[in-house]
């Protein structure tokens, strides 16, 4: 039989995976099965050449039990309904995870921004948030950035929506640019977060790493002015080798943060192609090449890997950060990694988790390896509230400390119940949301 690629299949069968072990009441399993509430729109953008072109967007708010709806928001050719549900669901565990108060939400829109100029995106941007606004806000559902959408996006998303209630509304996104309210940290938080948990996953591995006692210390007792959450250099990961795929807010600054941590980035990849030199990579200069280039491909002594070979790779972690549906049943044979860091959401199939389990493979689960993000979303959401802004290392020190805390109590579960790491992130995620649910209770 073909392997289950439809995400939102697949994010109903890791649930249904763990309502059996926490023995889930038959009605709370089947309510958290489906989303909530979904929008669909379809809405017209003048294009730079005088055509009004029609394009497809929705809205999906999964579930609200732990608070307002977050999720981000994807701009892609292969959007659809069941990958923004699918995403909708994973972004409800992973704030349960994380133990923020959020539930989880998504949007996207159908489009190909690569072939749109800016003023093409800022009209399916205000148009698209136009459009949603009846069910966003910051006290009801809250975007922010996704595949190809960022902080520009952002802001058009607050001026519109603020435009509509006739005054500003900087809550209702995250991930803004800084000079209308965004957080010091936010744009590295899905990185660093992933970094964090990597590091936790590799002192478990017994992997060399630099001064535990450094390590140990607490951030408030550190005189010196690092921002970076760590204390002094910070606990240095030595020598791990790295490979990532994908190469864009995730990708690359996980590829930056890891190699200042003393790991060894050999490969990496984008759309386009990848790269590799097993001495490793100056990952700046190739942040430099990309931005000069359009891609990782071609920098100076490195050899070239088609996309997907990336993940074949031999290393220490393996960081998919691109895209759903990239490690799955045909190619799970072929990697060759200690542990793979889900930066992005979705890269493994049930079926390939089954295997790299078997392989004793560590795979952090997407709910708990890019948690950084929605993270310091969160951060930024209760700083525009009280408009008290905090310093970057205020910022990254709260990160870690969730991340660290988060990372155990997966790894603390997953142990006690000998099953993989994302089950254990479910198993968390799950009970948490149903007790809410419980708690509340149904109405009316
Ligand atoms: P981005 O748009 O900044 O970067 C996406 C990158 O993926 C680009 O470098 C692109 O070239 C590359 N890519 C696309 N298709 C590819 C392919 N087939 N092979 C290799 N590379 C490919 O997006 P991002 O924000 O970095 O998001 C990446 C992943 O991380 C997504 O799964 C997203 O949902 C997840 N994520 C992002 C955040 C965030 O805060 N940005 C938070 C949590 C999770």
């Amino acid at each position: 039989m073909a392997e289950e690629l439809n995400p939102f299949k697949i994010a109903q069968q890791q649930l249904d995976k763990v309502a059996g072990l926490l023995n889930l009441k038959k009605g709370i399993h089947e309510y958290l099965r489906y989303p909530h509430r979904e929008l669909t729109v379809n809405f017209p953008v003048k294009m730079d050449n005088g055509d009004i072109k029609e394009f497809t967007g929705y809205r999906v708010q999964y579930n609200n039990a732990r608070g307002p709806c977050k999720g981000g928001i994807r701009y892609h050719w292969n959007v659809s309904l069941d990958e923004v549900r699918a995403l909708a669901a994973w972004m409800t565990w992973k704030t349960a995870v994380v133990g923020i108060p959020y539930g989880g939400a998504k949007g996207g829109v159908i489009c190909n921004p690569k072939e749109m100029s800016m003023g093409e995106l800022e009209r399916l941007t205000r148009r698209f948030t136009a459009e949603i606004s009846p069910i966003i806000g910051p006290e009801r559902d809250i975007p922010a950035p996704d595949v190809y959408t960022d902080a520009q996006t952002m802001a058009w998303i607050m001026d519109t929506y603020s435009m509509i209630k006739g005054y500003s509304v900087p809550g209702v996104v995250t991930g803004k640019p800084l000079h209308i309210g965004g957080s010091l940290g936010r744009n590295e938080a899905t990185a660093r977060g992933c970094m964090f948990t990597i590091r936790e996953a590799l002192k478990k591995m017994d992997y060399k790493v630099i001064s535990p006692e450094v390590w140990n210390n607490k951030c408030e007792t550190n005189e010196n002015d690092n921002c970076d959450g760590d204390e002094g250099n910070g606990f240095m990961i030595d020598e791990a080798t790295v490979a990532v795929q994908g190469f864009g807010n995730a990708g690359s600054i996980a590829a930056t943060l890891l190699s200042e941590k003393g790991a060894k980035v050999i490969a990496v990849s984008d759309s386009k192609g990848g790269i590799i030199n097993k001495d490793g990579l100056d990952v700046n200069d190739v942040i430099g090449h990309k931005a000069k280039t359009g891609s990782v491909t071609g920098f100076d002594g490195t050899e070239k890997l088609e996309p997907k070979q990336v993940l074949e790779v031999e290393c220490d972690v393996l960081v998919p950060a691109a895209l759903e549906n990239q490690i799955t049943g045909e190619n799970v044979d072929n990697l060759k990694t200690k542990i793979v860091a889900e930066a992005a959401n979705g890269p493994t199939t049930p079926e390939a988790d089954r295997i790299l389990f078997d392989k004793k493979i560590m795979v952090l689960p997407d709910i708990l390896a890019n948690a950084g993000g929605v993270t310091v979303s969160y951060f930024e959401w209760v700083q525009g509230l009280q408009s008290f802004f905090w310093s970057e290392r205020d910022v990254n020190c709260r990160l870690k400390e969730i991340m660290v805390r988060s990372f155990d109590d997966v790894y603390k579960m997953s142990q006690k119940n000998n099953v993989d790491m994302r089950t254990g992130a479910y198993m968390l995620a799950v009970d948490r949301v149903a007790e809410a649910i419980k708690y509340r209770g149904i109405f009316p």
